[in-house]
C-alpha cells in the first residue's frame, strides 16, 4: 500500500492569448476547473497503477473541497484522512496563454493548516509500503510525515517540488528523492544532472533526476548511475508526467520489482500522460501502462 501525504488544489485555468499585465484587463477564450495538487495527483496516479493508496491532508468546507474528494474517490484512493476544515480549499489559478506559457498563483488554503499528523496518520503510514511526500504542505507536516516513515522503517518518496531549500534534517529522513532538472540544479548548483546527482547522494541514498522527453537518471551509493531514456512519443500536454511517473513507480516499487524495471513501467506511464491533455484525467491505467510497456 501507498500512503501519500500531500496537497489538493482546484486549479483555475484561463486561457488567454496573452496574459494580463498589472492594471490590464484581456478577454480569454475558455476557463476550466481541474482536481490537481502535487499530493492528490501523485495519489491519483497510484490507484491507476493498480496501487492500494491513502491520502493524507486537507482540503476546505467549500465546493472545491467536494470536487476535489469526489476526484480522489472515483480514482480509488482511500480519504478517510483526508480532513474537511474551516475556509477555502487549496487553489491554483493558472494563466495559459497561445503560446502554451503559464504563470500561477497558488493558494494554499486548507493545506497550509496542515502542519503535523493527526491521530490515526501515523498508523496509515506504518500500514504503507511508501510514503510519498512533496512540498505543497507546510514543512513541518511533511517533516512530520517523514519522521513517522522513518520510525516504522516504511520508505519515503520526496518530489522536491515547488522547489525551495530543504532542511538537513528532511534529507536525512528521505530513502528516495525524485527532482526535475530543474530542482535537482537548484538544490545542488549542479547544472549538469549527473553532478547534482552525485552531490545529491551525499545527503539521500537514492536519487531519480528526471529529464522530461529525455528520460531518468538513477543514482544510488556505491552503484553505477543508470539512465533510462523515455519511450518517445508526440507530447501535448506535460502537466502532472513527474506526478504521473512518482505515483507509479511507487507502486512498481511497493511491488518489489527491482528498480530498472520499475523505472521503465514508470517512464511508459509518464509517456501515455503526456500524449493525453490534462492532469489526473490524462493518467493511464494499469492495464494501459503494462499494454505500452509491452509494445
Ligand atoms: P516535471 O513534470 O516534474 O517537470 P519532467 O518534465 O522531467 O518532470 O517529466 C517527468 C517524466 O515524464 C520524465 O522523466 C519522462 O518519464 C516523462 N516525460 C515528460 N515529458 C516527456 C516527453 N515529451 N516524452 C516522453 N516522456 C516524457
Amino acid at each position: 500500500a501507498i500512503a501519500v501525504l500531500g496537497s489538493t488544489n482546484m486549479d483555475l485555468v484561463a486561457y488567454v492569448p496573452k496574459a494580463p499585465r498589472l492594471g490590464e484587463t484581456v478577454t480569454g477564450s475558455a476557463f476550466r476547473t481541474v482536481p490537481g495538487g502535487k499530493g492528490a495527483n501523485q495519489a491519483v496516479a497510484a490507484a491507476r497503477s493498480g496501487g492500494e493508496v491513502v491520502m493524507i491532508g486537507a482540503v476546505g468546507a467549500d465546493e472545491f473541497g467536494v470536487r476535489l474528494r469526489s476526484a480522489l474517490t472515483a480514482a480509488g484512493v482511500e480519504t478517510a484522512a483526508l480532513r474537511t476544515v474551516e475556509g477555502a480549499s487549496g487553489t491554483a489559478h493558472i494563466t495559459v496563454d497561445d503560446e502554451g506559457g503559464n504563470s500561477i498563483i497558488v493558494i494554499p488554503g486548507a493545506n497550509g493548516g496542515v502542519t503535523g499528523l493527526e491521530a490515526g496518520d501515523a498508523a496509515r503510514i506504518g500500514a504503507a509500503d511508501l510514503l510519498l511526500l512533496q512540498l505543497e504542505l507546510p514543512m513541518e507536516a511533511v517533516l512530520a510525515g517523514a519522521s513517522a516513515a522513518r520510525a516504522q522503517g516504511v520508505r519515503t518518496v520526496l518530489t522536491p517540488a515547488p522547489a525551495r531549500m530543504l532542511p538537513h534534517e528532511l534529507l536525512g529522513l528521505v530513502d528516495l528523492l525524485v527532482p526535475n532538472e530543474h530542482e535537482a540544479a537548484a538544490l545542488t548548483g549542479f547544472t549538469d544532472p549527473l553532478g547534482a546527482a552525485e552531490a545529491l547522494l551525499r545527503e539521500v541514498p537514492e536519487v531519480v533526476v528526471t529529464l522530461g522527453a529525455a528520460g531518468v537518471l538513477y543514482a544510488a551509493r556505491g552503484q553505477e548511475p543508470l539512465t533510462v531514456p523515455a519511450p518517445r512519443v508526440r507530447a501535448v500536454d506535460t502537466t502532472a508526467a513527474g506526478d504521473t511517473f512518482v505515483g507509479a513507480l511507487a507502486v512498481a516499487l511497493g511491488e518489489g520489482r527491482p528498480m530498472p524495471q520499475a523505472l521503465r513501467w514508470a517512464s511508459a506511464a509518464a509517456a501515455l500522460s503526456v500524449q493525453r491533455p490534462g492532469a489526473q484525467d490524462s493518467m493511464p491505467t494499469r492495464a494501459e501502462t503494462d499494454a505500452f510497456a509491452a509494445a
